[in-house]
């Protein structure tokens, strides 16, 4: 019998910093079932069910295992949330260590594989003779401006946003400086010193796994490959998505059942997207006057786009805030969810022609995999780079554009719901949208580009062990 090869994984803290390093895991066993895994897991305060029913579902060959909860009152209140996600994961430490101490006296792991968010749990990796690893869930070309980030920070002095021309990462397409991800929005700031520094971090590890593949990103792939660079090995092995169960008799599934193939456009923030008052009843009405058919998932409006991002929003109707009357006058046309939606499920149902999405990296991945064609409304985090990437680099997505008081207005949304679900721009997206599904599927194929990836280094591991 071939002996088991044992290595540990660490989440972020948070739904979906949880999903993409399992599936990643998922994918690791699947292929090569004598690999087991630990998922050592930092929270605040108790899991969501959401992410608890997650780990029912897993494999024999995965365990997880709950680290120490962190506190609320430990954290600063008011803080961003990628610094409460910091924070959480430092507070997390003494409990991984304890937990690492007692794993490595009984079994030998041969790698430890982080989420970008909890970079601290590497620094144990050497004291348990553990390769260190990152897998990020993010875009090459987001990976490719991290490791640019402290070249551009050493050439130049004014905010990034102030650049008059796009900023030219190695091979990717050229990116505003204002749809760069939030941390870098402000060079005077201790997240963006503390940005910059894991940034320089992330550099030190023996290799890291991004969930994207060399067909989508051909060209930050080769430059992030490229010798001199400095960088270290950087493995695609994406697109590793969920898979949905078996979502027949949902409500919102047999209302998909009923329209037209195609017809439906989905709208969905993500696990955590909020908008405004204002913004929900620009969008509302946006959807409406479009006369396109929509299965929107709603959320409780928020000044902060990220707010329900740790939280979920369970004790408020999301559904009060939409304008007096909506719901009545959109009943034949479209279907409103509160909060959350089998996304998997709606995004493979043959009815869905589009996807309003904030350009989360899953979500997009969701949709590549399924063929679907994008309006891109990024809101935070690294969403905006990921929209540039889609609309202007793959052409598979049209963005729209805020007026000068912030808002994207029902014109607008009206506006690019007809270029998506009608005509010929609409169409050249979706042929395009159906290539990069077929390449998607092809590189997890045995042969695939993503799948030897994988492999190589599992047999990299086994020759340790
Ligand atoms: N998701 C879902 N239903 C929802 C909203 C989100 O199933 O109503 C899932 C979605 O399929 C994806 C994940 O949650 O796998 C969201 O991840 P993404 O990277 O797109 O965005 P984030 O939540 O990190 O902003």
């Amino acid at each position: 019998m071939e002996k088991t090869i044992h290595i540990a994984v660490v989440p972020g803290p948070g739904f979906s910093h949880l999903v993409p390093i399992l599936q990643f895991s998922k994918r690791l066993v699947q292929l090569h079932p004598n690999f087991h895994v630990t998922c050592l897991i930092p929270t605040l305060v108790s899991p969501p069910s959401a992410s608890k029913s997650i780990l029912e579902t897993l494999p024999s060959n995965i365990n997880s295992i709950f680290l120490e909860p962190v506190k609320p009152e430990d954290l600063p209140q008011g803080a961003a949330i990628e610094s409460q996600i910091q924070l959480i994961v430092a507070l997390s430490m003494p409990s991984f260590h304890q937990a690492l101490e007692t794993l490595t006296s009984r079994t030998h792991f041969v790698a430890l594989v982080a989420d970008s968010s909890a970079l601290d749990a590497l620094e144990f990796a050497q004291e348990f003779n553990m390769l260190s690893y990152i897998y990020v869930p993010i875009s090459a070309t987001t990976l490719s401006w991290y490791f640019y980030l402290p070249i551009l920070d050493k050439e130049t002095s004014c905010e990034y946003r102030d650049f008059p021309e796009p900023i030219k990462i190695p091979g990717c397409v050229p990116i505003h400086g204002r749809d760069l991800n939030n941390l870098v929005q402000d060079r005077s700031s201790g997240l963006y010193k503390n940005f910059l520094q894991r940034v320089w971090r992330i550099r030190l590890v023996d290799g890291i796994f991004i969930n994207s593949f060399l067909e989508m990103e051909t060209n930050p792939i080769k430059a992030l490959k490229e010798e001199g660079r400095g960088y270290p090995p950087v493995y695609p092995v994406g697109p590793i998505v969920q898979t949905g169960d078996d979502a027949k008799g949902l409500e919102c599934v047999t209302w998909l059942d009923k329209q037209q193939v195609g017809s439906v456009l989905y709208v969905s923030f993500g696990s955590g997207g909020t908008l405004s008052q204002e913004q929900i009843t620009e969008l509302a009405y946006g959807l409406e006057l479009s006369n396109h058919k929509f299965l929107w998932v709603v959320r409780a409006p928020s000044s902060l786009a990220s707010d329900a991002y740790l939280s979920t929003q369970n004790d408020v109707d999301p559904l009060q805030f939409l304008p007096t009357g909506f719901l009545e006058r959109t009943k034949e046309q479209g279907m409103v969810i509160p909060s959350w939606a089998p996304q998997i499920q709606v995004l493979g149902h043959s009815s869905v022609g589009g996807f309003l999405t904030h350009c989360g990296w899953n979500s997009t991945l969701e949709s590549v995999l399924n063929g679907v064609p994008l309006i891109t409304w990024p809101l935070f985090a690294e969403q905006r780079m990921n929209a540039v990437l889609l609309s202007e680099g793959l052409k598979v997505g049209v963005r729209p554009r805020a007026s000068e008081n912030g808002l994207v207005e029902r014109v607008e949304i009206i506006e690019v719901i007809k270029r998506l679900m009608e005509g010929e721009e609409g169409g050249k997206m979706r042929k395009r949208m159906h290539e990069l599904k077929e390449a998607a599927t092809n590189a997890l194929k045995e042969d695939g580009s993503s799948t030897k990836t994988l492999s190589e280094l599992a047999l990299k591991w086994k020759s340790l062990t």
